[in-house]
């Protein structure tokens, strides 16, 4: 909250100026322009946006998938520019969880075998079992040996997600995380982010829904590679009103505030 006192180090991400431009023939597209934004850990915020807006190009930059062609991205204190490939990909592991609209579960694996995978890459001793109680806190301690294909769309998004909290990120990217789910499942998948956040998790969800961004606590609107609003919502939904709020009744107030989440 901007009225708390300004701890650079509770920031783990501070992003200042970035620029991202794609040439295509004669004419240039500012995918991001200036963009800046600085983000608390513990913050549960949406970045929203109309399709085209560069949502996907911020994530991207977020993430560590993709570089700026200017400006400054620290995550979690590390200037991302000044790391070579490979510590950049095992700052990326270690840091960031990610969560995609379409799951990206590897298909003929349990769950838990899922699970486990990013713990392998790291010669984890005891993977197994904290990818077991990943599961079990995310509701499948029952389908732990379920393959992809025994699962429904809302499970799988579970599993994506004890995946992506298993090697205990300082951020989860969710990229439309319940774009592919009903209503029903959506609401169950945001009231998981809920609790996951209410245990100190920072979550950022990229999304084109104003139905999902209303469960974030902050908002970055962004149009035309620009930031054209940040918002603070106002309750953050109970538990129960997830699928209402997904359905549009959402009980929330908002106000503009700079870009400090
Ligand atoms: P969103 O995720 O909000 O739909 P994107 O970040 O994907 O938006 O795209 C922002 C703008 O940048 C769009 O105009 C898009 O066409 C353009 N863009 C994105 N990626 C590329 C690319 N690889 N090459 C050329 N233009 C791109």
């Amino acid at each position: 909250m901007t009225d708390q006192p300004d701890h650079a180090d509770d920031h783990v991400i501070q992003a200042y100026g970035l620029e991202k431009r794609y040439s295509i023939g004669d004419s240039e597209v500012r995918a991001l322009d200036a963009v800046s934004v600085q983000v608390r850990r513990g913050e549960m915020l949406a970045i929203t946006g109309p399709s085209g807006s560069g949502k996907s190009t911020l994530m991207n930059i977020l993430g560590c998938l993709d570089s700026p062609d200017a400006g400054t991205y620290l995550l979690d204190g590390d200037d991302v520019a000044k790391l070579s490939g490979d510590r950049l990909a095992a700052i990326r592991n270690r840091k960031i969880g990610f969560v995609f609209q379409n799951f990206n579960l590897l298909p003929r694996l349990s769950a838990l075998e899922n699970v486990e995978l990013p713990l392998l890459y790291s010669a984890h001793r005891d993977a197994k079992t904290v990818a077991r109680k990943a599961l079990e806190s995310v509701g499948l301690g029952n389908r732990l040996h379920h393959e992809t294909n025994q699962l429904s769309g809302g499970q799988l998004q579970r599993v994506a997600i004890a995946r992506a909290m298993v090697t205990n990120p300082a951020i989860i990217l969710a990229d439309e995380p319940t774009g592919n789910l009903d209503s029903h499942a959506g609401g169950e998948i945001m009231e998981l982010f809920h609790s996951l956040n209410a245990q100190g998790r920072t979550i950022i969800i990229v999304t084109h829904d104003p139905s999902v961004a209303r469960h974030c606590r902050g908002e970055v609107r962004i149009s035309d590679g620009k930031i054209v609003a940040t918002v603070r919502h106002n309750p953050v939904a109970r538990a129960g009103a997830a699928e209402a709020s997904l359905n549009g009744h959402g009980d929330v107030e908002a106000e503009v505030l700079g870009s400090r989440f």
